[in-house]
């Protein structure tokens, strides 16, 4: 019989010959971390070694590995009914919808599809669609904010604000304009002043607002470095969107279920957006599984006689009858096990533990909300210049090798991804979290 270690080299040199791996180098093998099953916060690769997964994968396994009930409810769902089109429908996208609303006033209508991206695209069109129903014909511009990631395909890439992202890939979607994130590390007057939200409406102004169909943000700029708003600025922006008729798209992909300490993002801040769209941890990423949740007079506005008043929209698998029985089945975890309260509590804690860091001298800054932290290293605390990456990496090799997975994102442009990040599963235990903080601190201090 093979040993497990000839079998995890030889799944290596597979994966290198077979597998495209997200952006990572033609002969970079560096990926080579092949996981192979999971339980809880922990996932163990083929060579038997165990990792806390301090990014929930890809900010999405927000209940954790191994839930048994998550599969069961796969199970049940797909040999009552595995498919059928929501040109029609099914008992579970019903109960899906019903049950997110309870969260939402019981005000949005759902549109399902499959991820963050498509979730994004469906909102551009509806919005689109929106002002031409109520024959506001000249609005079809969005306005994004640098830094912001949204999604990969041509629209949802093109409200991204990361050109490294983009460049090779242009001409994009057109219509789509971007202005400076808030970023109160390195802007604290930004929470009296407001200044990056006036300069959504002084751009509003300049496009001569009756062009703009819209605005798309996610509460917190998650994968552009953890960027923290203003307390007001969601706010803020809101009015500015109403004054000018502009609708307000949430991007809640990363924010939403919990993530930030409530189960949606936004609710941090005292908005209520025209759209909101959602993925990851919907399902807790057991399922492919998004929506595009809409303001019911929005989705009224498609309620004309003729066929060219629909929005004319399909897809094949979104709101698949699995999907949305493990969404059901998630959320009813999250409520049960109160991962919402718990995530705000471990968030809070360990945004006071972290900071310790800050006396470490290339630490500038500790920010977050609830389970979603960024740790931002400068070279000098005074010019806040972004330390060089190699030194990130250090440090999460560090992390790796003793068993932790964070990761690092940042100003891509300039090529600074200067942030680490951390998002553990909103259910870590006591121990995992005393592991998270002894690891990240012994490793902080070797550079
Ligand atoms: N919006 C945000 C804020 C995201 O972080 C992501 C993915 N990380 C997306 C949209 C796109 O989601 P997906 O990869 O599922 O298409």
């Amino acid at each position: 019989m093979q040993s497990m270690k000839e079998n995890a080299e030889e799944l290596r040199k597979k994966d290198a010959k077979y597998v495209w791996h997200a952006m990572k180098g033609y002969t970079d093998e560096s990926h080579s971390l092949i996981i192979d099953s999971a339980k809880g916060a922990w996932v163990k690769d083929t060579d038997g070694k165990e990792y806390l997964d301090g990014m929930s994968g890809l900010w999405c396994v927000n209940v954790g590995y191994g839930r048994e009930e998550l599969a069961r409810a796969a199970y049940e769902q797909l040999t009552k009914l595995p498919y059928f089109p929501l040109s029609h429908g099914h008992n579970p996208s019903i109960l899906l919808a019903e049950k997110l609303n309870q969260y939402l006033d019981d005000d949005y209508v759902f549109f399902f599809s499959n991820s963050g991206s498509e979730a994004n695209e469906t909102a551009f069109k509806i919005v689109r669609q929106y002002h031409q129903q109520k024959g506001d014909i000249n609005r079809h511009k969005f306005i994004s904010r640098y830094r912001a990631y949204h999604g990969n395909t041509m629209g949802a890439l093109a409200a991204t604000g990361q050109a490294q992202r983009k460049y090779k890939y242009e001409p994009l979607s057109s219509g789509f304009i971007h202005v400076t994130p808030p970023d109160l590390y390195r802007n604290p007057d930004d929470e009296e002043t407001l200044s990056s939200a006036e300069a959504i409406d002084q751009v509003m102004k300049w496009e001569l607002n009756e062009t703009i169909a819209g605005v798309i943000m996610e509460p917190i700029i998650t994968g552009g470095g953890v960027l923290m708003p203003p307390d007001n600025y969601l706010k803020r922006v809101k009015e500015i969107c109403e004054k000018h008729g502009a609708l307000m798209i949430v991007d809640e992909v990363i924010c939403g279920f919990g993530r930030t300490g409530e189960p949606f993002g936004f609710m941090n801040y005292g908005v209520k957006p025209d759209i909101i769209t959602m993925a990851k941890g919907i399902t807790s990423a057991y399922m492919p599984l998004a929506a595009t949740a809409v303001k019911r007079e929005i989705y009224e506005a498609f309620a004309g006689e003729s066929e060219y008043d629909r929005f004319r929209h399909v897809n094949t698998y979104g709101g698949s009858p699995a999907s949305c029985a493990v969404a059901l089945k998630n959320i009813e975890i999250m409520e049960d096990e109160d991962l919402f309260k718990r995530s705000k509590e471990l968030g809070e804690r360990l945004l006071s533990d972290l900071s310790e860091l800050k006396e470490h001298p290339y630490v500038g800054d500790v920010r977050g909300k609830g389970l979603l932290l960024g740790i931002e290293l400068v070279e000098d605390k005074r010019t806040k210049v972004p330390i060089d990456s190699s030194k990130v990496t250090t440090i999460m090799e560090a992390c790796k090798n003793k068993g932790l997975l964070v990761g690092k994102n940042g100003d891509t442009v300039t090529g600074h991804n200067n942030i680490i990040q951390l998002s553990p599963p909103l259910n870590i235990t006591e121990q995992d979290y005393q592991f998270i903080i002894e690891t990240l601190f012994d490793s902080f201090w070797l550079i």
